[in-house]
């Protein structure tokens, strides 16, 4: 990984969003457009403070996981992709073609997709039931809401090391997948390496321990029962919808 690269960027992303279009850093601001034009994919801003998910997700867990180990993923698919076919293509149109491409971009380009999803799927006074067409639909297929938080949580306490826990859907059906490492059911390899868990994702969960280390430490069980307190079922429904 170019660090000095990153941190460059990261110190002038910082800059720009402190000043905005102050004149003053105008020269800033030009420098960090140039990079960023020459990169393909780019570290999305949250929709939120670092610190707008305490006390659930704690701000200095946030900002390392967002600022660093997601900047990482960016950084790293961006070299990964460098001077190939694919750094004009969509992140959707590696995902799907990830057999055929490198581990780095298998990690990296899960890594990107998957946190730019999972920063949505939380919001600050998250949380609480679901109404309208997904809800139905989780009734339907695990029989109530209760059900489906059980077994969600049953397969993110699972997944053994690091990786996933999904809702998606699989043709006409929602069901519980979960993923080893940045792996995630858009990718054309997870329904041959991994079993059955090929689909679109309506919600996912980071088991990672950089997700829930400094607040829970080895406490998984912890962390999954606030991040439920977070979970955006607005964000959920939409890609419900959308899925159609
Ligand atoms: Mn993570």
């Amino acid at each position: 990984m170019k660090r000095r690269e990153f941190v460059t960027t990261s110190m002038l992303a910082g800059i720009s969003t402190v000043t905005g279009n102050s004149p003053t850093f105008s020269a800033a601001s030009k420098i960090q457009s140039k990079e960023q034009k020459s990169m393909a994919f780019t570290l999305p801003n949250l929709s939120y403070a670092h610190d707008a998910l305490e006390p659930y997700i704690d701000k200095m867990t946030m900002e390392i996981h967002h600022g660093k180990h997601h900047a990482a993923y960016v950084t790293n698919l961006n070299n990964a992709v460098q001077n190939t076919e694919w750094e004009k293509k969509t992140l959707e149109e590696i995902l799907s073609n990830v057999s055929k491409l490198s581990v780095a971009v298998r990690n990296n380009g899960g890594g990107h997709w998957n946190h730019s999803a999972f920063w949505n799927w939380m919001r600050p006074n998250g949380g609480g039931q679901l109404a309208g067409e997904l809800s139905s639909a989780i009734n339907r297929d695990f029989g109530s809401f209760d059900k489906f938080k059980e077994q969600f949580t049953q397969a993110a306490m699972t997944r053994f090391g690091s990786g996933w826990a999904w809702l998606i859907k699989q043709n006409d059906k929602l069901v519980i997948a979960s993923t080893p490492n940045q792996d995630n059911p858009l990718m054309d390899i997870a329904d041959v390496d991994i079993a059955d868990v090929k689909g679109i994702p309506i919600l996912g969960v980071d088991v990672w321990e950089h997700a829930y280390y400094l607040k829970h430490q080895n406490r998984r069980a912890d962390y999954l029962l606030a991040w439920w307190k977070v979970v955006n079922w607005e964000e959920a429904a939409k890609r419900f919808t959308g899925a159609k």
